[in-house]
């Protein structure tokens, strides 16, 4: 890999693992592609034929894929040279049934929160169509990607503090519908204050999240204390 986004993962350890480095071989498609309904559809329908309806394997492929896709600009912003997530601008690499493994920004951006609407305005409402759904749980999931991956990288650069603080001006920036951006501290342990529900549990054999947004106060912050405990 070479240009603007070389030079951000040169400065994350273990920048391979989250979905900044395109692994050899695999399909890489312009990330447009990710908000056209005649390639999305299928690969939606194709899940949902294994079971459970297409709004929850939407919702599923959307928590993953959009983790990939914000990727680079959320990278980016954590090293301080900020990548665009334009989808002009990014490629997205593919793995088993059209799900994003990787993702690579081809430029730098003066304002990395217009190129994160531009694109997630595209896709959403994609995701939205195909799985006629609403588009509002799907902009809460990209909340809860950004969070997540801010706080990914913040771990990975060792200053939690610093990087997570970038997830609430970056998400006013980009603005409604996307809603704001949030943790809770728990013993110490930064965690994202959950926005979305992902639906994974509703997919057979699907586990329940730690931070789920529908569990009574109480029974989160126990769970969260108890992963706070574990490290
Ligand atoms: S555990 Fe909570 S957040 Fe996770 S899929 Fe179920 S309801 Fe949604």
């Amino acid at each position: 890999m070479s240009g603007p986004q070389a030079q951000v993962v040169a400065r994350i350890p273990g920048a391979a693992a989250l979905g900044l480095v395109p692994p050899r071989g695999a399909p890489a498609v312009p990330a447009g592609l990710l908000a056209d309904p005649a390639w999305l559809g299928p690969v939606i329908a194709a899940r949902a034929a294994r079971g459970g309806d297409a709004r929850v394997h939407a919702t599923v492929w959307w928590y993953s894929a959009s983790a990939v896709l914000l990727a680079p600009v959320l990278a980016g912003l954590a090293v301080g040279r900020p990548l665009s997530a334009r989808p002009a601008d990014t490629t997205v690499v593919l793995g088993a049934g059209g799900l994003p493994v990787a993702a690579v920004s081809a430029a730098t951006a003066a304002d990395p929160a217009a190129g994160l609407r531009e694109c997630l305005a595209a896709v959403v409402p994609a995701v939205a169509a195909v799985a006629g759904m609403r588009s509002r749980p799907l902009w809460a999931i990209a909340t809860d990607s950004l969070a997540n991956g801010l706080l990914t990288l913040g771990r990975a650069l060792g200053d939690v503090a610093a990087v997570t603080a970038l997830a609430a001006p970056l998400a006013e920036a980009v603005g409604p519908p996307l809603p704001a951006s949030r943790y809770v501290d728990v013993d110490g342990v930064r965690f994202t204050a959950r926005a979305s529900c992902c639906l994974v549990d509703r997919l057979p054999g699907g586990g329940t999240c730690l931070s789920c947004p529908r569990r009574p106060p109480a029974e989160r912050q126990v769970l969260l204390e108890d992963a706070a405990a574990r490290g």
